[in-house]
């Protein structure tokens, strides 16, 4: 029986059939991208390997793309194009069937959203156009004729088939985010059709039907179908949540499980500055009405009680999740042990988007063993043993030091955690204060809690140490972990040096604001050379203490990195909203006494704003004073038994929170470990396997 009343999350733990397979529990990962994809085979399938340990009932891969003539270059998805592809997915059916879960696929062809920049074949698309996708590639796709339809779904039979031998469960057909052709059949906006694929809403379902029944054949019955379709996709021809319900009326039986998730990608994996958990349940509300087959839906879900209520409600019969499994593969599993105070919650920042956006690899703010479970070996919950030495000081406790002490504890370390303030938490005690981050307090929450019952850990407050201090108290292993603050001189990436400044300009920077002091009315040039959250962030907060914002940016877009964590557009409307006023590809060239004369950043013309104040959001400084001093010191580490001393985290190279957790556990794996060359990567990885063969040429 578990501890802490765990028995009323027994509904949680009930097996639920899906057709012709049966999922041990209600935990569902549902597909998602990671930035590894087909070329860092085996890295994708020890993380899914790991969430299966994790308890998760079904496990899925990311997007994979059947044929050549849909695929989404620069994104790192799977392929399923050939029989050679079926080895590298086969691992992975094999990984995350190893403890028990259902291995799922998601076919994907992605249409009108493919710009096949990769295999250069011509888009095929349910009616042509223009590509519509993240980056406006001056490409079109032409529109499929009968013969291309069938060619199509030949294709899909080709991937189930594939997907079979790899020894998959469960298929899944996409039709969600508006990335898969289902949807773009399905959708008005993208079906402008007049044949039998085309005009009614069960001229529309035909192709999706076809590919199902021959599926089923395919397969002989013997893999579960699913069916991922978007909850409303908006828009004024949208396939909204209202023709979803006709159509999952008409189509009930169709598939073995119904996977419903929001409209578009931003949409549905909305970060938690804007979107709450379970944001999605008036839209799947009803749905299971409809149909005699399991509903699962997706929301963020970390709380096991509002899943046992979106079971019990009758809304889902699987929790579906992607991000919380990837913050804590082992959700589930903490769950049935009655452990939920243990859960590694999401904070809902859609760091581990933006590995799939920008081609790397994705990592996460929370678990810090996200896709490097097999290049590094490191594991969400278990840590190597501890070697020789005994002692440990993490100096600063900010992600980084939080981390790199829990995990070296864990290692069985005696940690010695050193902060110079009250609070533990370092720059996510402040910047849970701002508005809409306040989730990002969990990255504090969940490390202070699970440091605090450790016998062989000493956390002091109230202490900052100086050179002096870290040499006296001797541990073998030392980490900096002292974090950065932000400049005041407007350098970044435009200004490399400072400008111009009169002395009688009201200056800020976010950290004087989240200290409490900033403008309290008045206009307020806001400068952005970050372009990252904290400058619309403090926009927010400028316009709720009555300020009127000047938002000043070298960028032609509004927070352009936040394209990669599906943010940008939202922020445009928040702002746009609260009357802020835009200052597109142009930087202060002089901060005056009572204005702010500003160079566009093409061709240099100057225009000036009046202002009573300045907020510089541009880059931050390492606070290293610690780590400079200890660094003069070398020659006396030795005699204070001091084996080696490092600067981690910020306090190394300022960026974004994900970096100075990963640093920390990095710093903590580190202890002890043989000594390795710096020549080769850290990490393993896959080389390309030459094809043998003559060369093609005539
Ligand atoms: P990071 O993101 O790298 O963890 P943070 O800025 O969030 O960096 O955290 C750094 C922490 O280090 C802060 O809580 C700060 O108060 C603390 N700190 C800075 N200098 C010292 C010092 N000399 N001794 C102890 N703690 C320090
Ligand atoms: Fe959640 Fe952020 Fe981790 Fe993504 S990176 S799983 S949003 S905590």
């Amino acid at each position: 029986m578990p501890k802490d009343g765990g028995s009323r999350y027994d509904i949680l733990f009930e097996p639920v059939r899906i057709g012709p397979k049966v999922a041990r529990n209600r935990f569902y990962q549902v597909p998602h991208c990671n930035g590894g994809g087909y070329r860092d085979p085996s890295a994708v399938a020890e993380m899914r390997r790991v969430k299966a340990e994790g308890g998760w009932g079904v496990v899925f891969t990311e997007q994979t793309e059947i044929h050549p003539s849909s695929e989404i270059t620069p994104f790192i998805e799977q392929h399923l194009w050939e029989d050679r592809d079926i080895p590298a997915l086969a691992a992975m059916a094999e990984a995350m069937k190893s403890h028990g879960a259902l291995a799922g696929i998601q076919l994907a062809y992605s249409g009108i959203n493919g710009p096949n920049l990769y295999s250069r074949e011509v888009p095929l698309a349910v009616t042509g156009g223009p590509i519509l996708t993240f980056t406006a590639d001056p490409v079109q796709a032409r529109t499929m004729d009968l013969e291309d339809i069938r060619d199509l779904r030949r294709w899909f039979r080709n991937a189930v088939r594939r997907s079979q031998a790899a020894g998959f469960d469960l298929v899944c057909f996409y039709g969600a985010h508006g990335f898969g052709i289902l949807q773009h059949f399905l959708s008005r906006a993208t079906n402008h059709r007049t044949d039998a694929y085309g005009g009614s809403l069960e001229n529309r379902s035909r192709f999706l039907r076809e590919i199902v029944e021959e599926a089923r054949e395919e397969t002989k019955g013997e893999m579960a179908i699913s069916l991922r379709m978007s909850l409303d996709e908006g828009g004024a021809f949208g396939f909204s949540n209202a023709e979803l319900r006709d159509f999952v009326a008409m189509h009930g039986e169709l598939p073995d499980i119904w996977d419903l998730a929001h409209g578009t990608w931003e949409e549905c994996s909305g970060t938690s500055r804007f979107k709450d958990e379970a944001a999605q349940e008036d839209l799947v509300t009803g749905m299971k009405a409809l149909t005699s087959k399991p509903v699962v839906g997706v929301g963020r879900f970390t709380s096991p009680d509002t899943m046992v209520r979106m079971v019990r409600q009758g809304v889902l019969d699987f929790i579906g999740a992607a991000r919380p499994s990837i913050a804590d593969p082992f959700l589930p599993a903490k769950i049935e042990q009655g452990r939920s105070e243990d859960i590694r919650e999401c904070i809902g920042c859609n760091i581990c988007v933006s590995g799939d956006m920008t081609g790397g690899i994705s990592r996460c703010t929370q678990n810090t063993a996200f896709m490097e479970e097999w290049r590094k070996g490191w594991h969400p919950e278990r840590v190597r043993p501890k070697g020789a030495s005994e002692t440990v000081l993490v100096v600063g406790a900010g992600p980084a030091g939080l981390e790199a002490a829990l995990q070296a504890a864990r290692r069985g370390y005696r940690v010695t955690l050193a902060e110079a303030t009250r609070d533990l938490g370092g720059r996510v005690t402040a910047e849970r204060a701002l508005p809409g981050l306040s989730a990002w307090g969990r990255v504090a929450d969940y490390r202070t809690g699970q440091l605090a019952p450790l016998p062989n850990v000493e956390i002091y407050r109230d202490s900052p140490l100086t050179a002096d201090d870290v040499l006296a108290m001797g541990a073998d292993h030392v980490a900096i972990a002292t974090g950065a603050r932000w400049r005041r001189d407007a350098v970044a990436r435009h200004h490399l040096h400072p400008i111009p400044t009169d002395p009688a300009m009201p200056l800020y920077t976010p950290d004087d604001l989240m200290a409490g002091d900033g403008p309290a009315g008045g206009r307020v040039v806001l400068y952005d050379d970050d372009h990252f959250y904290m400058g619309s962030v403090l926009a927010e907060w400028l316009a709720a203490r009555g300020c009127t914002v000047e938002f000043v940016t070298p960028a032609a877009k509004v927070a352009e990195w936040t394209d990669n964590t599906l943010e940008q557009g939202i922020i445009m409307r928040r702002l746009v909203g609260l009357g802020v006023r835009f200052h597109l590809s142009k930087a202060p060239a002089a901060i005056g006494a009572g204005a702010v004369r500003l160079a566009c950043t093409w061709g240099g013309a100057e225009t000036e704003i009046a202002a009573d104040a300045v907020l510089l959001v541009t880059s931050r400084l390492p606070q290293d004073g610690l780590w400079q001093a200890l660094s003069a010191r070398r020659a006396d580490w030795a005699e204070a038994g001091i084996a080696r001393i490092e600067a981690i985290g910020d306090a190394a190279a300022p960026g974004p929170i994900a970096w100075a957790t990963y640093a920390g556990r990095r710093f903590a794996e580190e202890i002890d470990t043989p000594p390795r060359s710096n020549d080769t990567p850290a990490f393993r990885r896959e080389i390309a396997a030459l094809e043998p063969g003559p060369s093609l040429l005539p």
